[in-house]
């Protein structure tokens, strides 16, 4: 029996991903070689990228005033490489602190420029998404974390700006339709909800690149791997590939509309269920619950470790919250089905039922 898998990262992928994949790293496109033995500059990796590169237009509908780029040094990097490349010194950026991620990509960011942290939920432990915030038209971009993977809070309203966004879409890409046109550059690592660990996505407009006065590393110029189609160095060949096999299997089951109603559906399960059972509770403010990451705690905490074994026994595993709010947190990123969500469901009402 399968597990239902509700980690937040690295995290669930879809079967059908797997299963290709793993035929890959025996024998890939009937070459009689692996994925993972081949030159990235074969044709049958080449076509790998430019397949991947055309699901991301095809999933969020990009036209060639932005570059599709599959990197590498996760989503972390992107925290000082986005500054780097887009901030001059004397410039200021706007950012919004709403959590670890967008705290870290806070302190990288005040290396190249002005940062003006715009808004903070941090004194309420990032329970809220802060929408009470003025938006200087001055700023050079401004920098959200659309989805908080570790509290559970997600922006459901776009800023209504005309200050172009830079987005870490690490736990939410592909998760619902954007205004695409809102943006310069748009990051995600893989790991949460569009393949393994190892490659990060970077979607950025083209016009805005090569206007900075420092000099950047050539490695680390968006330029760079815009020119070399992402093959300036080795990339990361096989995250990319099973990437690509999750963005097919996006497509195939209705591309991110599809995948937004599933996702509406699985959440509304859950937090219901969360809502109604008397032993746990949901402290996010309930119009920014997230749709990926669904943190929960106990009333008695002392039932935390019994629940989670008693979740194990039933097949449901992941479900310890992150270290730094404790608890409980199911992922319910794209790859999870309903009835994986209606399973965890189940466990908890059984739980009351014998605990409470
Ligand atoms: C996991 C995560 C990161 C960090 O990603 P790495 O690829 O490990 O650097 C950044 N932002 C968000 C929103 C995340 O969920």
């Amino acid at each position: 029996m399968s597990k239902y898998n509700f980690y937040a990262g690295p995290a669930i992928l879809p079967q059908e991903a797997l299963d290709q994949a793993k035929q890959a790293v025996i024998d890939f496109d009937n070459m009689g070689l692996s994925i993972l033995e081949i030159s990235h500059r074969s044709k049958n990796f080449v076509a790998v990228m430019d397949r991947a590169e055309a699901l991301v237009r095809e999933l969020y509908n990009v036209n060639d005033e932005y570059a599709i780029l599959f990197l590498s040094g996760g989503a972390s990097t992107q925290f000082f490489m986005a500054p780097m490349n887009l901030l001059n010194e004397n410039e200021t950026a706007g950012y919004l602190d709403t959590g670890t991620w967008a705290s870290k990509a806070i302190k990288e960011a005040k290396a190249f420029g002005n940062i003006d942290v715009l808004a903070s939920s941090k004194e309420e432990n990032y329970c809220y998404y802060p929408k009470d915030y003025a938006v200087p038209n001055n700023l050079k971009y401004l920098h959200l974390t659309s989805n908080n993977t570790i509290y559970g809070t997600q922006l459901h309203v776009w800023p209504d700006t005309d200050v172009p966004l830079v987005c870490d879409m690490s736990s939410d890409i592909f998760s619902c339709e954007i205004p695409l046109e809102k943006f310069d550059l748009i990051y995600a690592g893989a790991q949460k909800n569009m393949g393994p660990a190892g490659v990060t996505l970077v979607i950025v407009k083209r016009g805005i690149l090569d206007k900075v006065d420092r000099y950047i590393p050539t490695i680390l110029r968006y330029s760079t791997h815009d020119e070399k189609k992402s093959m300036y160095n080795t990339p990361p060949v096989f995250p990319i590939y099973v990437s690509m096999l999750t963005m097919e299997w996006i497509l195939k089951n209705g591309g991110v509309n599809d995948m937004y109603e599933r996702n509406k559906a699985k959440a509304n399960l859950l937090y219901n269920e969360i809502d109604r059972n008397t032993l746990f509770y949901n402290n996010i403010n309930r119009e920014d619950r997230s749709l990926m990451n669904v943190t929960f705690h106990m009333h008695n905490e002392g039932q935390l470790a019994d629940f989670i074994s008693f979740a194990e026994k039933r097949n449901c595993v992941g479900l310890k919250g992150h270290r730094s709010i404790g608890g409980l947190r199911a992922s319910i990123y794209n790859a999870m089905s309903l009835e994986g969500v209606q399973a965890l469901v189940d466990t908890m009402a059984e739980f009351e039922k014998q605990n409470a």
